[in-house]
């Protein structure tokens, strides 16, 4: 696989452009399809305590430190607190909980996975509790996942540490241009999940045809507009093959034209809930 490009932080930390999720990735077969990642040379895992998997991602890390010497601090993992854990201590026991499940001293990003303001804890006292985290060296970057703008702004006026990501549904249905500019202008890197819409993109005749052009996948195709747009992607797939076809994008670039393309398709479509109305409950 070829090199990575680094994505640098807000606080200097660097993050492998490219990433592996295993959202979806059933927990007992999660082991085995990071050590086929961990082969493949992915060195990024953004997993969840929501996903149930973290123990199989934390054994397949060890258990290629020990076949081949892989060290704990060539991949970067990111994790992500789960719903209901909002509140401050219920936050530091769940961040502990997630550590313990990885078998990790620390996390390199750790997100709060989403704002949930209709909820009785307001997301600011939830980042409050991911400041102590990173203050207590344990976590080196922190951030947020599927906060709008208004969301950033409520955060920001009493927030100490800027969240160093926000990770948010992006693909080319959904270019998330606005949220994207906020980001970048408050010197948070944007995380694309779901970044080919869990394949829906891919049959459509606009990708397809600059797939051709290139003599690449529609995965491929999507992907590299992805990295050329300046976003972290992390796709999901458990087969090797697509594993390897999806890290190959560092060796061919959209043109102008393509890239407009591909942008053209945006039509706010989702996959997954809108931040504003996701009304979630506890269970
Ligand atoms: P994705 O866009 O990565 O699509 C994954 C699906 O596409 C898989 O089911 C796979 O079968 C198919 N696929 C993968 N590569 C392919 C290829 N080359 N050709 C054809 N089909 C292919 O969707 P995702 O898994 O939802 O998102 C990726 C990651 O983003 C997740 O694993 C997770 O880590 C993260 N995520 C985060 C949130 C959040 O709320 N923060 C929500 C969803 C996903």
């Amino acid at each position: 696989m070829a090199p990575v490009p680094m994505t640098r932080l807000n606080n200097g930390v660097e993050i492998p452009q490219l990433g592996f999720g295993v959202y979806q990735v059933p927990p007992e077969d999660t082991a085995d399809v990071v050590a086929t990642a961990l082969e493949v040379g992915y060195r990024h895992i953004d997993t969840a305590e929501m996903y149930r998997n973290e123990k199989g991602v934390g054994e397949a890390i060890a258990q290629a430190g020990a076949r081949s010497g892989l060290d704990r601090g060539e991949v970067f993992v990111t994790s992500k607190l789960n719903n209901g854990y909002h509140r401050r201590d219920d936050a530091l026991r769940a961040f502990d909980q997630s550590l313990a499940d990885l078998g990790f001293d620390h996390l390199d990003l750790f997100l709060i996975h989403w704002p949930l303001p209709g909820i009785d804890v307001d997301y600011v006292e939830t980042w409050k509790a991911l400041e102590e985290i990173y203050a207590s060296g344990r976590c080196r970057a922190i951030g947020v996942s599927n906060f709008n703008p208004h969301h950033l702004r409520r955060l920001f006026a009493q927030a100490e540490v800027r969240p160093a990501v926000n990770q948010i549904e992006v693909h080319p249905y959904l270019a998330q241009d606005d949220v994207r500019a906020f980001d970048a202008d408050h010197e948070i890197v944007t995380e694309a999940w779901s970044p080919i819409a869990q394949g829906k993109v891919l049959d459509d005749p606009v990708v397809v045809r600059v797939a051709e052009r290139y003599g690449r996948t529609p995965a491929q195709v999507v992907l590299r507009w992805h990295v050329q747009r300046g976003d972290v992607v992390f796709p999901k797939s458990v087969s090797r093959e697509r594993m390897q076809e999806n890290s190959a994008l560092f060796d061919f670039e959209l043109d102008g034209d393509a890239m407009g393309d591909i942008s053209a398709l945006d039509r706010g479509e989702r996959t997954g809930p809108d931040p504003d109305t996701f009304d979630w409950t506890p269970r």
